[in-house]
């Protein structure tokens, strides 16, 4: 069997060589083939010429290098469309994902599994992670079909038959943790401790991850559209009751002047009800704007790998 390490990374130029020794280490005691595909997101240090070195001295080392930063989705993609592994297992390449447990997912993958999960173990992590995941997963328990799991991320073995599956959906806008558990194929877990980065920074402030939450609700479904039908429907319901009340009310009364609290909560209520649908309903239409332009997911400037497809 042939292994696909897929490692995307941006900026890691401090974590690559001993990335590359962990899993070379690893390999030393699998009899498998293997590649570490690394795939360079338009890195501005020295990534790449690290990259380069490492190809040179280790036949085992692939890259594809992009000419510009499309994201970590994008570099996902790109790995799988040029591994050419049996499997794949992706990783992060700060050592956030330890290299050591791969030949604990290549035995469950053995035993039949298509995909071998790595659950993160977010015991130790920090409090303002945690709180927003957790919130995070709540709400998409209800807002989306699939059913993601806290922990779970990208760190998985994947079979040949779940990389040509997950190829083959080719959005634009794409929310992997999403795309996984559409796919489906059998499934296993395995649990490794929360890892601090090696070197570096994270990629990801405190709001690109809200922003990467509302991504992976908004783009799996158009449940948030229906949820805001139903606020709709419902504010509509209320509003007409209290028109009859309120017109009943005139008929037997007569008209009492003062109105002035309830006329500003129904237009402020109102007014934010209809904001937030239009900006729900925006979101829908950015993501078909950037559908409909279809631009490739990424560019590649260098690469070693011969056999592009
Ligand atoms: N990454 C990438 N492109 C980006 C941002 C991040 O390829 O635009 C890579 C990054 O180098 C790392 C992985 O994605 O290998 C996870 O990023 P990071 O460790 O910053 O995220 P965190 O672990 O904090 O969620
Ligand atoms: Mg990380």
């Amino acid at each position: 069997m042939f292994i696909s390490i897929i490692v995307p990374l941006y900026n890691e130029e401090t974590n690559i060589s001993i990335l590359h020794e962990k899993v070379s280490n690893v390999f030393l005691n699998l009899q498998h083939q293997y590649e570490l595909l690394f795939i360079n997101d338009g890195s501005s240090d020295n990534s790449l010429q690290v990259l380069e070195s490492l190809s040179q001295k280790d036949e085992h080392v692939k890259y594809v290098s992009f000419s510009n930063n499309f994201g970590k989705e994008a570099g996902m993609y790109c790995g799988l469309e040029h591994c050419k592994g049996d499997a794949a297992i992706i990783m992060d390449s700060d050592l956030q994902h330890p290299p050591e447990i791969i030949p604990e997912l290549v035995q469950l993958h053995n035993e039949g599994y298509h995909q071998v999960v790595a659950l993160r173990d977010r015991q130790n992590e920090s409090i303002f992670k945690k709180i927003p995941a957790n919130l995070f997963y709540k709400i998409s328990h209800r807002m989306i079909d699939v059913k993601l799991k806290s922990g779970e991320g990208d760190f998985r073995l994947i079979s040949r038959p779940v990389i040509d599956s997950i190829l083959n959906l080719t959005e634009y806008n794409r929310f992997s943790k999403g795309i996984f558990e559409w796919v489906g194929f059998n499934k296993t877990t395995v649990t490794f401790d929360h890892q601090e980065r090696h070197d570096g920074k994270s990629k990801f402030s405190f709001f690109k991850l809200i922003d990467y939450g509302i991504d992976g609700i908004i783009s799996f479904n158009n449940k948030p559209l229906r949820v805001c039908f139903y606020l709709g429907g419902l504010t509509m319901i209320v509003c007409l009751l209290y028109i009859m009340v309120t017109f009943v009310d005139i008929l037997l009364h007569g008209i009492e002047a003062p109105g002035y609290f309830t006329i500003i909560s129904a237009i402020l209520f109102l007014g934010g009800l209809q904001l937030f649908s239009l900006g729900v309903i925006g979101e829908y239409i950015g993501r078909i704007y950037y559908e409909t332009k279809h631009r490739p997911k990424y560019i590649i400037a260098q690469s070693n790998i011969k056999h592009e497809k």
